[in-house]
Parts: C-alpha cells; structure tokens; sequence
C-alpha cells in the first residue's frame, strides 16, 4: 500500500514564512488483480485496491462495529507510519546522528489518536536503525509530547490487546517492553502499592486485556498538556493523577484559542473595519491592543456604531438562516446561538428545556413581555451515537410546533440550519447576540466557540467549564451571565447521592416541561419518541440537567431583563471584545513554541 502525500500550503499572516501541512491518502500498490480480471471476476480483481484505499475514505470512521473499530485503528497507524517517514526522510537531509533527531523534531500527540507513533518510532530505531533501547527510548521520550483534549474518560483510548496481536504484534511487543521497565519504575518508587502499578501499567487486565494509549502517552513524552487552566488542573489532579504524582514536571497548560484572521477579519469585515479605523491596524496579529477598545465602551456614538455592524450582520445571518431552513426569522430579535458537537455533556437538553418552559409561559399567558429571541443550534453527531441523533431530532421537533403556535406571535423561533461547519460558523459567530456554554462543570476540556462569540461580541451565559472560566476572568464577572454548579459542587452532589426524580418532581415548572415533553406535544402525540430522553433523565441525568435547571433559567431571566437596555448591553459586548485579545491562537501557539518545542520565532 501506497501513502500519497497531499500538501497544503499555509502562509503567515502579513509575514514572509509558509508553513506546509502534509495530509496523506491511501492507495493501492496494484489497481488491479489482471488474473482475477482476465478470469471474469470483476468484483474480486478489485476488491484488494477497495480494502486498501478504505483506511483514508472517511476520517474517524463509525467505531460501533469490530469492523469500524479494526479500520479505525489501521487509519491511525497508516496516517503516522506516513507522517513518521516523511519526517525521518527529512531529518536524515541533513543529519546524520540519531542523538539529534529530538532536538531537530518535536512530534506534538494531538489526544491519543496518534498515539502508536512512540511505538512506530521505537520500531524504527530499534529494528531498522539498529539502536539498542536505551538509546532509542531516550530519543522516543524526548521527541513526543502530548496534549489531552478531554476530560472524560471514555475518550480516553483503549484497544483490545488481541486486535494488536492480529494487526500489529512487534508494536504490542514494543508496548509490553515500555510497560515492563515502566512499572520497574512505579515499583522502585512506590515500593508495596500494587494499587498503583495496575492504575498506571500500558494494559488494563479488566474485561478483555486492553492497551491504554493515554497512559503510553504519557509515559513517552516530555511534556503532557490540558487545553484551559481548569481542564490542566483536572488531568493533573484526577484523570492522570498517578501520572502527575509520578512526573509532575511534565505537566503544562496551553490554553486553546482560534484564529483572529479567519473568526474575525473573514468573519466579521465590518467590525474589523471600526476596530481599525478606532484603534488603527496591527491588532489583528497583536490582539492585546484590543484593549485600546474599551474606553469606547463610554461613548455612546462608538456604541451605535457596534450596535449597526451587529444588526447588519444580524441580518445576513437571518437571510442564511431563511435560505437553509425555509424559516424567517426578526433581525430585530434576540440571536440566542448554540453550536457545537451534539453530546450529552454539553446540554444541549438543558436549552431545550429552556425553551419549552418560554412556550409554556406563553401558553399560559399570552400576552406576557418577553424579549422576542431566535435560538439557532447547529451540531452533528457521531454516526453511532444514536441518542445525539434523538436530541438533533427533538430540536426540530421543538422547532415545528414553536415556530406554527400562533399564540407565539413570532416571538420565539427555534431554527436549525443543518451540516453545521466553519464556513457556517463564520456567518453565525458574528451575528450571535448569546453564546451559549452550558456544559456541565468539569466536562468541557476548554471549548474554542465560546472564544469566537466574546471575540464577535456576543455576551455568554456559561457554567465554570473550559475556558469560560478564563472569559469571565478576563471579561469581568459583571460582563458574563454565570449560573450553576462548579466542578466541587458536582462532585459533592455525586458523592452524596444524586437522585434527578427528586429535582423533578420538586420542581413544578421542570416537571411541566419534561412531562410535555415526554407525552408527545412536541412528537405528533407520540409519547414513544422522546420517552427514553426523559426517563434517561429521570433515571440517571448523568450531565446534571435536572440540578442545573432553575438556575440556568433564572440567570435566563436576567438576560431577558438586561436586553431590554441596548446601552448597557452594547457596553457589555464592546468590553468582551476589547478583553478577549487572549484568546488568539497566536498567543497559543507562542506558548507551544516557547514551553515545548523550544523554537524561536524567525526573524524577517
Ligand atoms: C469552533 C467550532 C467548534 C467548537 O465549538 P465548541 O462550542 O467550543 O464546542 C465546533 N465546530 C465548529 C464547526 C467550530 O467552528
């Protein structure tokens, strides 16, 4: 098999440096089988090149079947045996001392997915190069370092030893080394706590043997990193506490951020246009000078001035939302956006919930003041998670009997443009009045769209999750609408007992809406379809829906209350603007560059 290279050219902003991100395609060594073909057997002269050219078809294909799972792992293996090779056949242009290779490369893990790199790489030393261990586990161990990008830990990689035996037996051998003078370590240092041997050992001996790349990971590494201050915090304290306690010098924080050129400049032209023309050019790649914003946060020309480029791209977003969805919707109105991946920890329930209980309020009085509001998901599911797929499906049933109630008048609207992606997100961030950030506490590792809202001047309503801690920091906790549990409390509702029944039935106004819910009122009269959302809910509420309830709606409430005041509201979004220059990739990638990979930027 055959790994083609395609390469995409990156240049710098305003710079004279291009980087290249190489990406790599399967093919076949043999279009065909001719003797198979020349027999007439058509499907079978073809069949090799298929199999083969599947592994680059589709990026993280579906895992719920052992043949997703199989095809899955040959994807990871082929894109890093690729990527490795082209490194080494780099490397050796101009080297020609393997002692050298960490200080000229740093292969940056991006989560476990390209995990089998260490082992890829000590194969290469060990088998080809002619290394002995101890010099190729030296070169291993200072050429990786890995970034986590979650917290739970069902993400966290694991594979069936025997599906390593079948497809890749010297990288299972290679793994069982590591792991056998790795836990010679553990024991010397912890001499007794065999406890801790098997939390820590590259193999998990529970339910089928399997390898645990987030522990290889962080054994084959330098420097180990989380995404937000809150996400680093917790995977040195609990999720890779074992590994904290054992190398605790390893562990760093790099907060994620995005990119000013593409979530601002491309965006959101008209803004950046009054930024310049108020605090002159050179902000978009030095985002601190955003600062010089926010005096104009007081004047109240400067706050009109926001307030039409925000109308203005409140009407392009309604125009693409008509155009993708058949719906119209009030620029006039409140522009209450939540888009991200569909999962259950981000709560997608929780906005829903919210909703249903506007609608009932307006059932039961229909002429109550309430501020008009368009709340806008986008989102996708994996392919095989089917109760996603049942939120996605609940969102646009919602959305079918709100938007035809006459009693709404309009008032609320509930739209879901489908195939949400950067392109849409680049029409949507900049429209969006409310972001919406409402994991539960502890789960979300960082989050970047929270980013891109307070960068386009949206004012977020968040929980202590990610990086919303860093927002509300930055912002100020006057400009942030704030509610539920942090990460402690969560804990400590777990530990004593959470019961979501209880929550429910003490909870008139959440028991009317699971109930409306639950009875078919948004499902045609079937109480089958949205039943097991609910008794998921009622049962279990894993993510803490029913707990974070009233206070998500009443922090609701003061949002409701706080745009009936454009002022004060402009002031709010022009100081998350001014205040979030942080959040730059740029910064990032600073930090990257500096703490890890020891590069200096180039001089020009
Ligand atoms: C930014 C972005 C995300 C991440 O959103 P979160 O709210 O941080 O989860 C996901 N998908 C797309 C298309 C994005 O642009």
């Amino acid at each position: 098999m055959l790994g083609e290279p395609c390469t995409t050219l990156v240049p710098g902003y305003g710079t004279n440096t291009v980087n290249i991100l190489r990406l790599w395609r399967a093919r076949a060594a043999e279009e065909f089988d001719f003797q198979m073909f020349d027999t007439g057997n058509y499907a079978q002269a073809v069949e090799q090149k298929i199999y083969s050219e599947n592994i680059s078809k589709v990026l993280y294909p579906n895992d719920g079947t052992p043949q997703g799972r199989e095809l899955r792992l040959r994807q990871q293996y082929f894109f890093v045996a690729c990527s490795l090779h082209d490194i080494i056949r780099r490397f050796r242009l101009r080297n020609s001392n393997w002692n050298d290779f960490p200080n000229k490369v740093s292969i940056q893990l991006n989560d476990t997915h390209p995990v089998i790199a260490i082992p890829e790489l000590m194969r290469i030393l060990l088998d080809e190069e002619g290394l002995n261990w101890d010099q190729a586990w030296r070169i291993a161990q200072r050429t990786f370092a890995y970034t986590c990008h979650t917290l739970l830990p069902e993400a966290l990689e694991k594979w069936p030893v025997s599906l390593f035996e079948y497809l890749l037996p010297r990288h299972l051998e290679i793994i069982y080394e590591i792991n056998h003078r790795f836990l010679a370590h553990v024991r010397a240092r912890f001499p007794g706590d065999e406890a801790r041997v098997a939390r820590m050992s590259l193999i998990e001996e529970a339910d089928g043997r399997q390898i645990r790349m987030a522990n290889l990971a962080s054994v084959g590494s330098f420097a180990i990193n989380g995404v937000a201050s809150l996400h680093s915090q917790l995977l040195h304290d609990f999720t890779l506490a074992d590994f904290g306690v054992m190398f605790p010098d390893r562990f760093q924080n790099k907060t994620n951020g995005v990119s000013p050129r593409r979530f601002m400049k491309l965006a959101n032209p008209r803004l950046c246009q009054l930024i310049t023309e108020t605090i002159g050019d050179g902000w978009l790649n030095d985002m601190e000078r955003l600062r010089g914003l926010e005096p104009y946060a007081d004047d109240a020309a400067f706050r009109q001035a926001w307030r039409e480029i925000k109308r203005y791209n409140k009407e392009s977003l309604a125009a693409f939302v008509q155009y993708s969805t058949q719906t119209i919707v009030d620029p006039g109105a409140m522009m209450d956006v939540m888009v991200k991946r569909l999962h259950e920890y981000k709560r997608q329930l929780l906005k829903l919930l919210h909703i249903v209980t506007l609608y009932q309020r307006l059932q039961d009085n229909p002429a109550l003041d309430i501020v008009p509001r368009t709340f806008l998901f986008g989102a996708k599911s994996a392919s095989g998670y089917a109760t996603a797929k049942l939120i996605i499906k609940m969102v646009n049933s919602v959305a079918e009997v709100v938007n035809a109630d006459p009693i709404v008048r309009d008032r609320l609207k509930v739209v879901f443009p489908a195939n949400f992606n950067v392109t849409m997100g680049q029409i949507i961030y900049p429209g969006a009045e409310l972001s919406e950030q409402i994991s539960l506490a502890g789960k979300e590792a960082s989050g970047t769209g929270n980013m891109k809202f307070a960068l386009n001047g949206a004012l977020t309503i968040g929980t202590l999750d990610g990086a919303n801690i860093e927002i509300r920091d930055l912002v100020g906790a006057e400009n942030f609408f704030l509610f539920g549990l942090n990460t402690q409390e969560v804990m400590d509702l777990k530990t004593r007992g959470y019961h979501p029944y209880d929550w429910y039935a003490n909870n008139r106004t959440l028991k009317r809406a699971v109930d409306a819910i639950a009875s078919g009122v948004f499902s045609r009269g079937d109480a089958t379809l949205f039943r097991p959302l609910m008794d998921a809910l009622l049962r279990h509420d894993e993510y803490l829906v029913f707990a974070d309830f009233q206070p998500y709606i009443d922090s609701q409430d003061q949002v409701d209350l706080l745009y009936r005041d454009p002022e004060a509201w402009t002031r709010m979004s022009i100081l998350n603007t001014a205040r979030s220059g942080y959040f730059s990739s740029d910064r990032t990638i600073r930090e990257y560059a500096h703490d890890i990979w020891g590069l200096k930027p180039v001089k020009v």
